[in-house]
């Protein structure tokens, strides 16, 4: 059985109660982990609001920075201790999951550089008058990580919100939290005080509830759903909270007929099938001019049908989604592509090995996807890629701002102008032209328009969501 991690020790939750912990690759449980309440949520926001005030508050940037570098070499030595807890956890392949550890370390490495190198402005005003800025952490922030990738976005937002000087109470999914524990113990060891990195785990509704309206929370970053992240908005405005929404995505793949179609079609395919789709910034729509429309629909469909599927340790290109639901969710979206008639053009197939009482789905490209149908606008975090014909640059653009979502966009083509065209035209947080980089570049700022959230995390602007900010003016004369 897991438990909490609350100022520095491994705690049961107040109440006693437990969840079940499913193994998305037999659908067996495997492990317990705390059902936590308000009392614990308010334990945790006591102990890091403790830190923030006494040995977190006091440590110079230069310290903070040496002890977030500690746990980046810390999480890299435990590289596979912690990939084979995602694994069992949440289902990966093990590339998957060591590339996510991977990510862990490098977050905590990228921002252990910028704790001392993130600073305010001088403004130039009256005569007589010096002006100046301090970027100051807001205090507690709490943190409500998703499932799909626990340790990645854990080191994204809590090594960002650490650096910029704040205490971090951390929410993660129900279904996928056990490395954050190991993780947060690893902090532990290499000397975080008490309080700097909490982990209460639960339901959001409870949990993620509890924190979003805890006044001891400074700010929230949320990362999950657009029905959630409504619900996160309402009660965070009902206490002025400052908020960033990291939410979902309908990513376009936008190929013009002058791309080089042998780099662009493997990471096409990459780019839908990575963490069997269920990552936010999956380019789960392929939009093709009609003049290649047919070449390209078929190179895709030959790399479709060599997918193949199975259980995480057998290191395939697809494993398990994360649970019954979400393969019901992905099988109800097919459903209503092939009740409407859009045609199926390839598939992957799972391998013997791939337990039918497992969460498994079959990569499907399907084709002539009419860009109003459900499979076209929502999001269906799965491995299904919709592809669609445009008719010119125009069109393409259409396309591809048809949707309520704005996270990512790949655009492949040889044409300068049209890159920056495209780049300048097309509503998304993030634009990769003739490359994919779906949850990629830990320097690379990352975030929404529209329905895909606000705020931004990576890179050095993250910092700034982290912070808020004084202007002191003095009068010197
Ligand atoms: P989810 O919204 O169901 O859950 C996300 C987190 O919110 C979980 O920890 C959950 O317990 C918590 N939560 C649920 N209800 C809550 C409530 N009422 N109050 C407070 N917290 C609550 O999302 P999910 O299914 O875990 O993750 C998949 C979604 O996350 C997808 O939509 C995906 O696009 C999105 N996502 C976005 C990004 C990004 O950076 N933009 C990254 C990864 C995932």
């Amino acid at each position: 059985m897991k438990l909490n991690f609350i100022d520095n020790q491994l705690v049961g939750s107040r109440s006693g109660a437990v969840l079940p912990m499913i193994d998305p690759a037999s659908g067996e449980q495997f492990d317990e982990i705390q059902r936590s309440n308000a009392q614990d949520v308010d334990d945790a926001v006591r102990s890091a609001r403790a830190c923030f005030e006494g040995p977190w508050g006091v440590l110079s940037a230069v310290e903070r920075g040496r002890l977030l570098i500690a746990l980046s070499r810390k999480v890299a030595d435990h590289a596979n201790e912690l990939s084979a807890i995602e694994q069992r956890d949440c289902g990966k392949p093990t590339k998957q999951a060591r590339a996510d550890v991977a990510a862990l370390a490098r977050y905590f490495e990228f921002y252990a550089g910028s704790c001392d190198k993130f600073h305010g402005e001088t403004i130039p005003y009256l005569n007589g008058y010096s002006v100046f800025t301090w970027r100051v952490p807001h205090g507690v922030t709490g943190h409500i990580v998703p499932w799909n990738y626990p340790m990645q976005i854990f080191g994204r937002c809590v090594a960002g919100a650490l650096a910029a000087g704040n205490c971090c109470v951390v929410k993660p999914s129900e279904d996928g939290c056990l490395s954050l524990i190991r993780v947060a113990e690893l902090a532990a060891e290499c000397g975080f005080p008490p309080g700097a990195i909490n982990i209460v785990t639960g339901f959001g509704h409870e949990v993620g509830d509890a924190l979003v309206r805890h006044p001891g929370i400074d700010h929230i970053s949320f990362t999950g759903s657009p029905a959630v992240g409504i619900i996160i908005q309402q009660l965070a405005a009902e206490r002025h909270c400052p908020v960033t929404l990291e939410l979902g995505g309908k990513s376009p793949q936008i190929v013009f007929n002058d791309a080089d179609i042998d780099a662009a079609v493997p990471v096409i395919v990459a780019g839908i099938v990575q963490n069997a789709g269920q990552t936010c910034s999956a380019g789960s729509r392929v939009l093709i001019e009609q003049s290649i429309y047919d070449k390209v629909l078929s190179r895709l469909g030959e790399a479709f049908n060599a997918l193949r599927v199975g259980p995480p340790s057998m290191d395939l290109d697809v494993g398990p989604l994360i649970r019954q639901s979400q393969q019901q969710r992905v099988r109800s979206f097919l459903a209503d592509a092939q009740r409407d008639g859009i045609p199926v053009v390839a598939q992957g197939q799972l391998t013997r090995e791939a337990l039918d009482t497992g969460f498994y789905h079959a990569p499907v490209l399907l084709a002539d996807v009419p860009v109003n149908h459900r499979i076209a606008q929502e999001e269906v975090f799965g491995p299904i890629l919709s592809a669609m014909p445009f008719r010119d640059e125009e069109h393409a653009i259409e396309l591809a701002n048809a949707t309520k979502f704005g996270l990512v966009a790949g655009v492949w083509t040889r044409d300068g102008s049209r890159q920056f065209r495209m780049a300048n035209r097309v509503k998304s947080g993030q634009i990769f032209i003739n490359n994919y980089g779906a949850g990629g570049g830990v320097e690379l700022p990352f975030g929404g328009f529209k329905s895909s959230g606000f705020g931004r995390e990576k890179g050095f602007e993250a910092l700034l969501g982290f912070t808020t900010l004084k202007t002191v003016a003095v009068r010197h004369g």
